[in-house]
């Protein structure tokens, strides 16, 4: 009894000391509530959040093992400088204190800002803080500021948003609740992971029919009812023989297509004029938008005379050719669609593609008989832009949903337009099982922001005029000097990459090694591993960013890395500032930048820190506004010349986009009380209330505003009551892009306004096409395909997200070095067996790592995961661990620049998507061969080992014996 009273004693001291708290989980970029269990403070298990809307209770592997994040090896715990006399990238720091850190940088800083602020660049990874970013890099005054959008997904979101108005994943995405058939397009194995996971679980055993189209049969693939492998890169070609399918069959909705898309609008169609592609305007008509005019004309095929668009009672021709009164030849946008699918036929694509013609013949029936005969009809009642009341809403159940697989090659803006158009046809768009916009989206086409217009709009000690990053809509919003060079280190919004929406940072440090346009002074990198995986010819940047001047200067002068890890980037920094790990900081997943809306209506988040910061570490944010209330940028300045916020926490409260505004980082309990959502005064009491309500905020609209929003005039004035949109028109698809077709214009000079210089006009020309086209990858322009006969692409593995997870011990014990999986028939044929080591080259490079056999990837393709591999001693593992002797990276194979015939006599160009600057990471063309007998069975290329940084803690124990705090603690 004696024992068991001690049992009882010790339970209930115990239980007494147990805690559990609500954060969000940043273990990838999901954003799922979490509850984290302490025991004495200390954190014991982190499980899914069932009271949370997006993964309701749900936890991956990733998720679970953020306990190993806090007692990672690599954790940084000090800001450091590096040591006088020693080389950026031995890794060799002193300690230094956060005073002397921010007296350093507000004086450096200061300086720029006060001469030239564009030397002051600031580029971020996978943060989800970029509203608080951005908005220091426009109160700067630099345009030298953009996120990992470019290197990661912009043609997805830049195709969708140009076409539609929305975009998938934080922005919209596939009502699979509803849907009856689910097209999956190059979507990495684990994207979007536990939400979609849910749905596709949920649609499954609802008997819903899943498609998967991927080069790589993993994850979602897996488990779809058909696997329809591809070549990569021609998407594009796939998609347009769908479209052709459709067309010919008659299986589009043409109810939806005349009303909600710009499929009727007349569009010019004389020879030699210099409106040749323009929509026809009718001057008496009503504009309704000076931004987006919709004084348009559509051939009514009742009266068969010329209406302006959405005539009650009219219907437009979709096909055929008209005489306007002025004597001008025009015809419907669809007609110029159909001329342009007119040759695309299913056989064509097969040879492209790989997927046999009947098996294109058969999905394009497949979905276009679903969407027509599968019809759902929601007794909703809703009325539309103009003014027609309808009793039900109606979806047509064809769910899609794609990602970097479709967008990360240099053809990918054209594909994705091709996607939002099949799936426009289709009539899902806002629709029950289609796909479903997420708030703030939709958004005008393009959206308003736009960014700066020349060298003018960056001046000395002023905020930059303009956004940072924004959306042309005519060649003269592009960001270009008199002479049509780049004002931004990374060229977006130059002629190179017009619409390059998120920046290129993969071109940031090749271009500031070479001073094109111009050289900086200070990079600031947060969370992004530029010197390993995320940038596309690792090995040369690493020397550019050790490389000198002839007086001895590095040529990228000074180099502030902020993260929470010791990586291979921060090896090179001048000054390392110890990020906290999300469970140590606030944070917002604002409805400013991305936050975690539903279908059913915004939803925002945030992180409570559930344990203090280790040693010294600082949340970036905290950085951030000490140093904008230092640098007393006028947003963060009280009219007094003192600081307007005390810190994050504040500035996140009493931040207002402009004064009075109501609008603030959170949409949550707003207004002095809390009473208020979306739009209210500041209320001290936020972080509070989000706290008790799980971390999260969610603002289901009426159903009457939950679909069709593109053209719902109760949304559409909803939205505008909260200012989530500037204007309450219509939001009419662009089948038919006006908006490319300025561009193309400008390229043949027949617009005035801002030109291309001489040597990009044929490339706009080409590009800037206003339907959708396939062409191949620019990099096969400059590749011998005879020696190099297979494609090579990665994917991020289920387990981790890219870099992320390397230092974590559980992840690890998944995966600790990575394979380049070659289908048997493919390696057999070069005589290579499974496990054996292989070289696999490029025209660009080559890497030794190891091959296994796999026949889930079709034979012209091989693939291996991302960012498992790693130079050795980087994220403090041992120098002989796994990820440095047998992982590989396969970015060494990968070229950030092309030797393309328009670059010839000008700058080199970047081997990204001429349209948005989306860098082509699935272009490359590889051979294989077995390695010599006589070579090391280690990977190649090999570096030089990276010592332990000062305050990191090294390798520990602790997780062997990791149980429940009994046996071991993590201090241990
Ligand atoms: S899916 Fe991502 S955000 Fe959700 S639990 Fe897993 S790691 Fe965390």
């Amino acid at each position: 009894m004696q024992s068991n009273d001690r049992v009882s004693d010790f339970q209930s001291e115990d239980i007494a000391s147990l805690e559990v708290k609500t954060t969000t989980c940043y273990m990838c970029a999901c954003r799922c509530g979490i509850r984290v269990h302490l025991r004495n403070g200390e954190i014991r298990y982190i499980d899914g959040n069932p009271e949370h809307p997006l993964n309701k209770g749900v936890i991956c592997a990733k998720g679970a093992s953020g306990v190993m994040k806090q007692t990672s090896p690599a954790r940084l715990s000090m800001p450091l400088l590096r040591r006088p006399g020693a080389e950026r990238g031995a890794g060799e720091f002193d300690e230094i204190s956060w005073d002397e850190v921010f007296a350093l940088l507000e004086k450096r800083l200061a300086h720029i800002r006060a001469t030239d602020p564009k030397k002051f660049a600031l580029f971020t990874g996978r943060d989800q803080m970029q509203a608080l970013t951005g908005l220091f890099a426009k109160q700067f005054g630099t345009p030298n500021y953009a996120a990992h959008g470019g290197f990661c997904s912009v043609n997805m979101a830049a195709g969708m948003i140009y076409t539609i108005g929305g975009s998938f994943w934080e922005f919209g995405g596939p009502d699979l609740d509803r849907a009856k058939l689910f097209v999956m397009i190059g979507t990495a194995e684990d994207h979007h992971s536990n939400p979609l996971k849910i749905a596709i679980s949920k649609f499954k055993r609802g008997g819903g029919r899943f498609v998967s189209v991927n080069p790589i049969r993993t994850g979602y693939s897996a488990i779809a009812d058909e696997w329809v492998p591809i070549k990569p890169g021609t998407d594009g070609a796939m998609l347009l023989a769908l479209i052709h399918v459709i067309i010919d069959k008659g299986l589009y909705d043409r109810e939806f297509v005349t009303r909600y898309t710009n499929a009727g609008q007349l569009v010019n169609q004389t020879p030699g004029d210099d409106d040749f592609g323009m929509f026809a305007m009718d001057p008496e008509g009503d504009v309704v938008n000076p931004d987006y005019p919709h004084n348009k004309f559509w051939w009514d095929r009742h009266s068969d005379t010329l209406v302006p668009t959405h005539t009650p009672g009219a219907d437009p021709r979709l096909s055929g050719e008209y005489l306007l009164p002025d004597g001008k030849r025009v015809k419907p946008s669809f007609q110029l669609l159909v001329d342009r699918v007119a040759d695309c036929t299913p056989e064509w694509a097969a040879d492209l593609t790989g997927i046999p013609a009947e098996t294109i013949y058969r999905l394009a029936h497949e979905m276009g008989v679903t969407a027509r005969d599968h019809k759902i009809h929601l007794p909703i009642a809703w009325t539309d832009s103009w003014g027609v009341e309808h009793d039900t809403v109606t979806g047509n159940p064809v769910a899609f949903h794609a990602m970097r697989g479709l967008a990360a090659h240099s053809n990918g803006f054209q594909t994705v337009r091709a996607l939002a158009i099949l799936m426009s046809l289709l009539g899902t768009i806002d629709r029950p099982g289609g796909f479903r916009h997420k708030a703030p989206f939709p958004r005008a086409i393009p959206p308003i922001a736009k960014p700066p217009k020349g060298p003018q709009d960056v001046k000395p000690n002023s905020p930059l005029e303009g956004m940072p990053l924004g959306f042309p809509a005519d060649p003269n919003d592009l960001f270009v000097d008199a002479a049509g060079k780049p004002v931004r280190i990374d060229k977006a919004f130059s002629w190179e990459h017009p619409l390059s929406v998120h920046g290129l940072m993969h071109n940031v440090i090749t271009n500031a090694w070479r001073g094109d346009p111009y050289r900086i002074d200070t990079l600031m990198i947060f969370m992004a591993n530029m010197a390993w995986n995320s940038s596309m010819n690792t090995s040369d940047v690493r020397t550019m960013l050790t490389d000198k001047d002839t007086d001895g200067e590095h040529k990228i002068p000074f180099l502030v890395v902020c993260d929470a890890f010791q990586s291979e980037m921060t090896a090179f920094a001048d000054l390392v500032l110890p990020d906290t790990t999300y469970l140590e900081r606030h944070d917002v997943m604002s409805i400013l930048d991305r936050p975690i809306s539903e279908f059913d209506g915004p939803v925002d988040a945030v992180r409570i820190p559930v344990v203090a910061p280790l040693g010294q570490c600082k949340p970036f944010q905290e950085v951030i506004v000490e140093l904008a209330g230092r640098l007393k940028l006028p947003a963060f300045t009280a009219a007094d010349g003192g600081r307007k916020f005390k810190g994050y926490t504040d500035f996140v409260v009493n931040y207002e986009t402009a004064p009075g505004s109501g609008i603030g980082f959170l949409a949550g309990w707003r207004g002095a009380d809390g009473s208020k959502s979306i739009c209210g005064e500041p209320n001290p009491k936020q972080w509070e209330m989000y706290e008790k309500n799980n971390c999260v905020f969610h603002h289901e609209l009426p159903p009457a505003y939950q679909y069709m929003r593109n053209w719902n005039q109760g949304y559409m004035d909803w939205s505008k009551s909260v200012r989530m949109r500037r204007d309450a028109d219509p939001i009419l698809i662009h089948i038919y892009s006006e908006v490319l077709q300025k561009f193309r214009l400008a390229a043949q000079g027949k617009r005035a306004g801002k030109q291309p210089p001489e040597h990009l006009r044929a490339r706009i020309e080409t590009y800037f096409d206003p339907l959708p086209f396939f062409h191949e990858p620019l990099e096969m322009q400059v590749t011998d395909r005879a020696t190099y006969p297979l494609n090579a692409v990665t994917q991020r593995p289920m387990a981790m997200y890219h870099s992320w997870d390397s230092q974590n011990a559980w992840l690890r014990q998944i995966h600790s070095h990575n394979y380049l999986f070659v289908n048997p028939l493919t390696a057999r044929a070069q005589g290579i067996d499974d496990d054996d080591w292989i070289w696999v080259e490029s025209t660009w490079g080559k890497v030794r790592c190891m091959c296994r056999y796999s026949e889930a990837v079709e034979p012209g393709t091989v693939w291996t995961w991302n960012a498992i591999g790693k130079a050795a001693g980087a994220w403090n593992l041992g120098p002989a661990a796994n990820e440095s002797k047998k992982g590989f990276l396969l970015n060494h194979l990968i070229t950030e620049e092309l030797p393309l015939a328009a670059a010839v006599g000008a700058a080199p160009l970047s081997n990204s998507d001429p349209v948005t600057g989306q860098a082509g990471w699935y272009d490359v063309r590889v051979r294989i061969y077995k390695a010599g007998a006589d070579e090391p069975k280690e990977t190649s290329p090999q570096f030089q080992t990276l010592r332990p940084f000062p305050g990191t803690r090294g390798v520990r124990r602790a997780w062997l014996a990791f149980f429940a705090g009994r046996n071991a603690t993590p201090s241990d």
